[in-house]
């Protein structure tokens, strides 16, 4: 559990624990933990208390431009959705629940839109490309494919989950709300 500089770690590897040191470059905290975004070196700077991680490859090596991710929505503000990824589409590889990307807009759909909230709400979850990749913080995604976008939308009123009614609307079978989103080919609840 306790890494040493110069060990070398896979993502998700507890570095070291959030009493002890500050997570810096490379890094994440879960639980309590700090815990390694990437393939690479640790290095520890007992002076400053702060533990990071030296990359060995540019970017996690599954988060790469064009790959299909499936995520939560979990602000829409504005112009921009972020949506935290729980995992990369056909990949067995562990979660990579660290990472946040961002929906413009401009990205969201063929069609015209009023609003981003016509198509994600908090609590959704999309099936999104990445489309740009800059670092490990800038994570750009498009939704326009009809395979892509919302696969399970949240009523906003009472948090169950919806039934598609039609094409980019919503039922919720609890409270009888209905909503817009962009939605997926792939919707799960028919
Ligand atoms: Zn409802």
């Amino acid at each position: 559990m306790k890494a040493k500089s110069g060990d070398f770690v896979f993502p998700g590897d507890s570095l070291a624990v959030i009493e002890e040191f500050v997570p810096a470059e490379g890094t994440y905290e879960e639980k309590g933990k700090i815990k390694s975004l990437f393939v690479g070196e640790v290095a520890r700077d007992e002076k400053n208390k702060r533990i990071k991680v030296i990359s060995k490859t540019e970017t996690p090596p599954i988060l790469k431009e064009g790959v299909v991710v499936i995520g939560e929505v979990i602000e829409v503000k504005g112009q921009r959705a972020l949506v935290r990824i729980h995992h990369v589409k056909g990949s067995s590889r562990a979660p990579v629940t660290s990472f946040v990307g961002a929906v413009h807009i401009s990205q969201a759909t063929n069609g015209y839109l009023s609003k981003l909230t016509e198509a994600f709400r908090i609590g959704d979850i999309v099936e999104a490309r990445v489309s740009r990749l800059v670092g490990l913080t800038g994570i750009d995604l498009q939704t326009t494919q009809k395979s892509l976008g919302v696969i399970k939308a949240m009523c906003t009123r009472c948090r169950h989950f919806m039934k598609k009614v039609g094409k980019d609307e919503v039922i919720c079978p609890n409270c009888g709300n209905r909503e817009k989103r962009k939605l997926s080919t792939d919707y799960r609840l028919k």
